[in-house]
């Protein structure tokens, strides 16, 4: 298998260790019918960018989850206990390998920059960055291998956090390949203040698309225009199949997408599930001018380049 970045971070770690995520968009989405077990078929190209959580986890004796935050971020939303993902991944461990986790804890601190229910995935960036910085702590050496396939069972954009870059995404989004990436490519996003729910739009594109293929489409094209380096062409081939979904759920939207292509983005999409809003731009300095255009009207407008590495070691004691 190709192995994803995490085979930098040190085998066993005694103190603390800061573990960095990114966020992901994707540039396509692809989806098709429901299946049985009730995920969706996805055939997606996934993108990390420049948005982080970090994870600063250190020994301890009883387990105490943390979060700050940037003003962006709505922390209401975060769930505080059990329910959180990162203890969902410390559960995980617990469940796995109960000898070596047994008398074990931690205390871990989220700094999060990532939207929450934005569509970028910043859950599936913690549960990423809790996996990896929790096995080095509790020195379980679990193998790259394992660790992906744990990742795969927490979510189905976990997997892709640990390697980042760009990467084909199928199965439910579980099965990453990575796929060659002439980038840098610079986007401007523009988070809603209103988180949206992944199954609540997911639940309408089946109301909108009851004959939705069982093979979803396949990014051909944009596959192309990443490796050639275009812009105007990666533009034209991005899609989103939940869009119109999400759209016509939140109808603001679509005005939100016109918006980011009339102040002159090569193309505007929506991230993953949605409600965050992200603008393909041909430099930084463009996405910049973008930026400061929608900033009139958006009260949070970020920009972030791609792709960029997936969780990584930022520090350890
Ligand atoms: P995706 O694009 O993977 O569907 P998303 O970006 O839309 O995800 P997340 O920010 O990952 O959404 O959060 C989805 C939900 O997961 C939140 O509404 C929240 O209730 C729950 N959640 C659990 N743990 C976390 C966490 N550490 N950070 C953010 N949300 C979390």
């Amino acid at each position: 298998m190709t192995r994803p970045v995490i085979r930098h971070v040190p085998d066993h770690v005694e103190g603390a260790i800061t573990v960095r995520s990114p966020a992901k968009i994707n540039l396509h989405l692809g989806v098709g019918a429901r299946r049985a077990d009730g995920y969706h078929a996805l055939t997606t190209v996934y993108h990390a960018v420049g948005l982080y959580d970090d994870l600063v986890v250190t020994p301890a004796e009883q387990w105490k989850l943390t979060l700050t935050a940037a003003g962006h971020v709505d922390t209401d939303q975060v769930p505080g206990g059990d329910d959180n993902i990162v203890a969902r991944a410390a559960a995980l461990f617990a469940e796995r390998a109960p000898e070596r986790v047994r008398g074990r804890s931690a205390n871990v601190h989220i700094t999060k920059e990532i939207p929450v229910a934005g569509g970028m995935a910043g859950g599936s960036a913690d549960a990423a960055a809790a996996l990896v910085a929790l096995d080095r702590l509790w020195g379980l050496h679990t193998s790259d291998e394992d660790l992906v396939a744990l990742a795969g069972e927490l979510g189905s954009d976990v997997p892709f956090a640990l390697f980042g870059g760009t990467a084909l995404g199928t199965g439910r989004g579980e099965v990453v390949d990575p796929v060659p990436d002439e980038g840098p490519w610079w986007w401007v996003v523009v988070p809603s203040e209103e988180g949206l729910s992944t199954p609540e739009v997911y639940a309408h594109f089946d109301r909108l698309s009851p004959d939705a293929p069982a093979e979803p489409a396949y990014p051909t094209e944009l596959l192309a225009a990443l490796a050639a380096r275009d812009a105007v062409r990666l533009g034209a081939a991005l899609r989103n199949d939940l869009q119109e979904a999400a759209c016509d759920l939140r109808p603001e939207l679509g005005d939100v997408i016109a918006a980011g292509e009339a102040a002159g983005a090569v193309r505007g999409i929506l991230s993953g599930s949605g409600p965050t809003c992200v603008f393909l731009c041909t430099s930084g300095d463009h996405a910049r001018d973008v930026a400061a255009t929608l900033a009139a009207d958006h009260p949070v407008v970020l920009v972030a380049n791609g792709p960029v590495a997936g969780t990584h070691l930022l520090e350890y004691a």
